[in-house]
């Protein structure tokens, strides 16, 4: 248990508060109940909920507003300094995410500041013990305030299965340096994916000192961006990121030991991930267990028209790929003639393609002067839209 995070109570075992069936606002204010928030008197509390990418209320992308609101209330009523941050993933900009989400305006309405934490100069820290990285490019934001919050969307995660507490603090690494944790080099000896070790580097020095994670909508299958909403109604409160990351996973069908980067992380020490060595209240939590789909494994399944042909390409462009599937990926053959497949490269291991193979991302640029080329890096979905049809939308129906 963590001497210096004040929000612990004094017990020899981590306490973790399940809420569910009065609302948002209302079981997050419930569930912080069991936290001695007064001990957040006179400091200042930085909330870092998922407001990372631009989704709205009740589509299980972002953070449902009302929670945040609610997290704003109970340390404003507790006396603390509360604002809002968030470092969006690429080619997103904060203040539209959090208008988006319905979070600036529960922001405005309490006169608490929201901060874009992209805006002033990065602090570069050492991860002493790092196994896939060893420096960090943090958000100053993140050094000056006292405490940090840590409040994510329960979803599926189609590269590190899960995303909850533990990993909502990546969006506090510097605009880009997120996307350098999805592009890393196999570990020597290790068959892990990167990705899941730096998520785990990550929490051996950036773990937040609460967790309130919102399971009131969250996303199953193919997150964190193009899977269906999933009602669950739940909120989960603790000051251990990792117990409560545990718990949310048994309310979604899952375990957190079959989640990597949270086992490391509990290996490690930086958490408890073991339900028995948990106090989870209240006793019948269980009953609110809802199962999520898994993302699926293999995506010709769902676009049979569609291959896409991957060659040592990272997350970042899977996610664009999907991301591009998804919105756009049943209606693209009233563009295209049917009769023909769709060939999509991603990543830099190609050494040759089909004729008519759309190159995307930057690391299939050997084949600009061959092939159709989507460049960037990570690339963009509209982009390749504009790449097939010429322009950046469909027509709505
Ligand atoms: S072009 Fe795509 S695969 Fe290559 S490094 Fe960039 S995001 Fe990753």
């Amino acid at each position: 248990m963590e001497k210096d995070n004040p929000f612990f109570r004094t017990s020899n075992r981590i306490q973790v508060v399940v809420t569910h069936g009065g609302g948002a606002y209302h079981n997050t204010l419930k569930a912080l109940e069991s936290i001695p928030l007064e001990a957040a008197r006179g400091k200042r509390v930085l909330l870092k909920p998922n407001a990372g990418r631009l989704g709205k209320p009740g589509e299980g992308v972002t953070t449902h507003p009302e929670v945040v609101a609610a997290a704003i209330d109970a340390f404003r009523s507790a006396g603390a300094d509360v604002a809002v941050g968030e470092s969006p993933i690429t080619g997103v900009k904060t203040m539209e995410a959090f208008e988006t989400t319905g979070i600036a305006e529960q922001a405005r309405k309490r006169n608490c500041p929201i901060i874009d934490m992209d805006v002033r100069p990065c602090v570069e820290i050492d991860i002493p013990d790092g196994r896939a990285i060893q420096k960090l490019k943090l958000c100053s934001e993140v050094m000056e305030f006292d405490y940090i919050v840590s409040i994510p969307v329960m979803k599926m995660h189609m590269h590190t299965d899960v995303t909850l507490a533990v990993k909502n603090m990546k969006g506090c690494l510097w605009r880009r340096s997120k996307v350098q944790l999805h592009m890393l080099p196999p570990i020597e000896g290790s068959d892990e994916k990167p990705l899941n070790v730096a998520i785990a580097d990550l929490a051996s020095v950036l773990r937040p000192h609460l967790a309130i994670i919102d399971g009131t909508v969250g996303m199953e299958g193919l997150g964190p961006t193009a899977g269906p909403p999933k009602v669950l109604g739940c909120i989960v409160v603790s000051a251990d990121a990792f117990s409560a990351d545990a718990v949310a996973c048994r309310l979604m069908g899952t375990s957190a030991e079959d989640v990597p980067y949270l086992r490391m992380g509990a290996e490690r020490g930086f958490g408890v991930i073991d339900i028995e060595k948990i106090d989870i209240s209240p006793d019948n939590w269980q009953d609110w267990c809802v199962e999520f789909a898994r993302p699926p494994q293999n995506l010709t399944i769902e676009y049979p028209n569609v291959a896409v042909l991957d060659n040592n390409s990272c997350s970042a462009c899977q996610s664009t790929m999907l991301m591009f599937l998804k919105e756009f990926g049943n209606r693209l053959f009233d563009y295209l003639p049917e009769e023909e497949k769709l060939y999509f490269a991603i990543g830099k291991g190609h050494t040759e393609l089909p004729e008519k193979t759309l190159c995307v991302g930057n690391c299939t640029g050997k084949f600009k002067n061959t092939h159709m080329f989507v460049p960037g890096c990570p690339p963009v979905a509209s982009e390749i839209l504009k790449k097939l049809i010429g322009k950046t939308s469909l027509d709505s129906k």
